[in-house]
């Protein structure tokens, strides 16, 4: 069954069309790419997904449920979590006081008000057992102002797993990473897909990565989907090579 189907979406900025038409499925338990250009749509269409942007036309369905237009926390309790830049407005707290407080779905305002409550919640424990999962447990009194950048993006992925999504939104999961810290972000990326059961949606710009990881990749240029398929069949097509292959290879 397709997990996430999204069907024929339009989005315009001020006449600008992000995106025109796209159509998308992501089967259950696959591990899908979204490629293109810088501007190709792709930020605009996780957006669509996860409720921060209402689509002009088009729907967007969850197993089955049409959830277009959805408040995004409506869209996360379903089931649907997206990794990015989540840690950016916990720059001060304590890595794992930004865990519970994803997990207790709370803006920032609100966490003097919870603060004597969390210990005593499950969310701690549950927050606890998602960073030793993301390989952060040594850091859960760390301010996350102090991680490098390759934790920081494991605390993005962790504050949107604590939530026990079936299907994560990632923005560029390996960009701006050191070689070791790719190797262990593929490998985490394996293991959530094959242990944990959680579907996986992302863009990246890596090609190489992009085809030895997915095995779906859609291809997104101008707002369009220029192609669908599997890592040979993207590689095989000439246009998709000139688009985002760079025609290179
Ligand atoms: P990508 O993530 O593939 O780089 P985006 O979805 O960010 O592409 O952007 C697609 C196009 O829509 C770009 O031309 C971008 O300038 C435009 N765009 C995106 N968001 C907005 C916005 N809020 N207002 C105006 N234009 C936007």
């Amino acid at each position: 069954m397709d997990l996430l189907a999204v069907e024929g979406v339009y989005k315009s900025f001020q006449g600008f069309m992000a995106l025109s038409g796209v159509s998308l499925r992501v089967e259950a338990g696959s591990f899908h790419a979204l490629v293109g250009p810088n501007g190709a749509g792709k930020t605009t269409l996780f957006n669509v997904i996860t409720g921060r942007l209402a689509p002009d036309r088009g729907r967007v369905r969850f197993r089955g449920q049409e959830i277009t237009g959805w408040p995004t926390h409506r869209v996360a309790r379903l089931g649907v979590a997206i990794s990015f830049q989540r840690a950016q407005p916990f720059a001060s707290m304590e890595v794992l006081e930004a865990v519970v407080l994803a997990r207790l779905g709370y803006g920032g305002a609100t966490w003097n008000l919870v603060r004597p409550l969390w210990a005593y919640g499950g969310a701690r424990a549950k927050a606890e057992a998602v960073l030793a999962k993301v390989g952060l447990e040594g850091y859960a009194r760390r301010r996350v102002s102090e991680l490098p950048l390759g934790d920081l993006k494991r605390l993005d992925v962790a504050m949107a797993l604590v939530a026990e999504p079936r299907l994560l939104l990632l923005d560029e999961p390996l960009a701006g990473l050191s070689r070791a810290e790719r190797r262990r972000m593929v490998e985490f990326m394996g293991e959530l897909l094959r242990r944990e059961g959680v579907t996986l949606l992302f863009t990246e710009h890596d090609t190489d990565a992009v085809l030895t990881l997915a095995d779906r990749i859609t291809v997104l240029h101008q707002g369009r989907v220029l192609a669908e398929g599997t890592p040979e069949e993207i590689r095989a097509s000439k246009e998709v090579r000139a688009a985002f292959l760079g025609g290179e290879r």
